[in-house]
């Protein structure tokens, strides 16, 4: 229980129920998400500290008709969270610990509010790793899985396609059990990735494996050279990604590969590392406000704050370090569109919404205009597996996303404008968290794109009783599904 949440009343009606010994609520406990998108009001709040209280609460809600929504550590832009209703905090809920009962098949069993820091901190005492990651640490499991995030690597899906096994608690508060190789594939990749619409994920076992060294090349390269070499880069190496700062004439190109080479790099977590980050993630907060107050001054700061960055240097470290190489990140509060979309064979489409981006920034300065102030960062994986992933599908995703200070003058208008040309990219879809509810017509886009699988999780979810009466709605999820 949050103890500086100590807060506890209910309405007449659900003190008589017996159920809120157990389980405690704050009433009327505002919510806003970190990027300053969305908020809500709920009538209760609850804490769970347990699977039975997950139960519990579902009961609670079923016998008082309420929605209920799940939140993790608030880190999505789109509307996924609020609610009205009930709205559950699962940061309790974190227990983690390695399942090494079957050596040919490691797993990471997670409770979903333990964030990817609690997740690391188990596997590196094993000497194990998840193959990829987002790059902060701070965010939960409930919610990258329930969203489909993904990190960077050609031959890597996305962190919903790691679960081997999952528990969720229905609308009727029965714990259900998905496990590959005992449910469908059918089934389970709707139950991988369900944007909280099958109920409240409890646990789950993540497919792991044994910790791996790579080198780590960061580079400045020159726009144009990248813009012609993009295909030999991205398909020569493991893991790229690769970054444009607005306004500069070179691109950050990060990459790496597998090796047996010793570690070279200073201790993960360090506390002068931590300490350096932290103050260079403020000074970059700083110089990105001062660009928000003065815009003309966007194109120096930008490649002010791009000759900061540790966009060249070679060193070997474990897995986990490459992924999450940049600490603090979440210091910068900023806006982010990002779409997935199908990469051409000749990477043609990839420079094109490069190069779209380029364009309308310059297009937008010229008119002493600057609403895109921080990066563009484009990451190249394999397909997914679960229906509502902007990765399914058969080849290879691009997730190209740009980013800007929070409340940069025009953003908005900016971030749709290059949006509605990305979405014409093949299979293009909006990354679930991200924002996107601002781009003219986007929910018949995502209606049309995702066209038969809306249907076949629709039906999936009907057929299982997972929420027949549509507690785990919320207005935006109701729109779309
Ligand atoms: C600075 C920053 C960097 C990021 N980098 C990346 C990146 O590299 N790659 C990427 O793909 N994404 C990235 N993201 C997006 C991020 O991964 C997602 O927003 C993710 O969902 C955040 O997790 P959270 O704990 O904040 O979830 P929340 O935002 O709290 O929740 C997300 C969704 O999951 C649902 N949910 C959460 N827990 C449960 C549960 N137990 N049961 C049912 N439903 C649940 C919520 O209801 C909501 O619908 C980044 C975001 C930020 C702010």
């Amino acid at each position: 229980m949050n103890t500086n949440l100590s807060v506890v009343d209910y309405p007449a009606k659900v003190t008589a129920n017996p159920l809120t010994d157990q389980v405690k609520a704050v009433p009327q406990l505002a919510w806003k998400n970190w990027g300053n998108t969305v908020s809500c009001l709920p009538d209760y709040s609850f804490f769970p500290t347990s699977g039975k209280d997950l139960a519990e609460i579902v009961q609670l809600a079923r016998q008082t008709r309420r929605k209920l929504r799940v939140v993790a550590q608030g880190h999505s832009w789109s509307a996924l969270v609020p609610t009205n209703d009930i709205l559950v905090y699962i940061k309790d809920l974190d227990k983690v610990e390695m399942d090494v009962t079957d050596p040919s098949n490691p797993l990471v069993v997670v409770e979903s509010g333990a964030t990817i820091k609690q997740v690391n901190d188990v596997l590196e005492g094993h000497e194990y790793a998840l193959p990829f990651n987002v790059v902060l640490e701070s965010v939960r499991f409930g919610g990258l899985i329930a969203t489909g995030s993904h990190g960077s690597g050609w031959e890597n899906d996305t962190l919903s396609d790691l679960v081997n096994w999952i528990e969720i608690v229905d609308a009727q508060g029965e714990i259900r059990r998905f496990e590959e190789g005992v449910t469908s594939e059918e089934v389970m990749n709707a139950a991988r990735l369900h944007l909280g619409m099958f109920g409240i994920t409890w646990r789950m076992g993540l497919k792991v494996k044994k910790s791996w060294r790579v080198k780590t090349v960061d580079e400045r390269r020159d726009f144009d050279e990248v813009m012609q070499n993009m295909k030999e880069i991205v398909l020569g190496n493991e893991s790229v990604d690769l970054f444009w700062w607005p306004f500069c004439e070179q691109m950050w190109v990060k990459r790496w590969n597998k090796t047996e080479a010793s570690i070279t790099a200073k201790p993960r977590k360090s506390w002068w590392e931590y300490a350096s980050s932290w103050v260079t993630a403020h000074i970059g907060n700083a110089v990105w406000r001062l660009s928000g107050h003065i815009p003309p001054l966007t194109p120096f700061l930008s490649r002010l704050c791009f000759a900061f960055t540790p966009s060249r240097s070679k060193k070997v470290v474990d897995i986990v370090e490459a992924i999450h190489y940049r600490r603090c990140i979440e210091v910068n509060k900023c806006g982010c569109v990002e779409i997935a979309f199908k990469i051409d064979p000749d990477f043609a489409n990839v420079k094109q919404a490069i190069l779209w981006v380029k364009e309308k920034a310059e297009a937008y300065a010229q008119e002493g205009k600057f609403p895109f102030n921080v990066t563009m960062n484009l990451r190249f994986v394999a397909n997914s597996t679960c229906w509502l992933s902007p990765a399914y599908g058969e080849g290879h995703t691009c997730y190209i996303e740009i980013l800007s200070h929070t409340r940069q003058d025009r953003w908005e208008a900016f971030s749709a404008e290059v949006a509605q040309e990305w979405l014409k990219l093949k299979g293009a879809k909006p990354h679930w968290a991200k924002e996107f509810q601002h781009i003219p017509g986007v929910i018949d886009h995502i209606k049309e794109g995702y066209g038969n699988n809306i249907a076949r999780f629709n039906a999936i979810k009907k057929d299982l009783g997972m929420d027949p009466e549509g507690m785990f709605m919320n207005p935006f999820l109701q729109e779309v599904f």
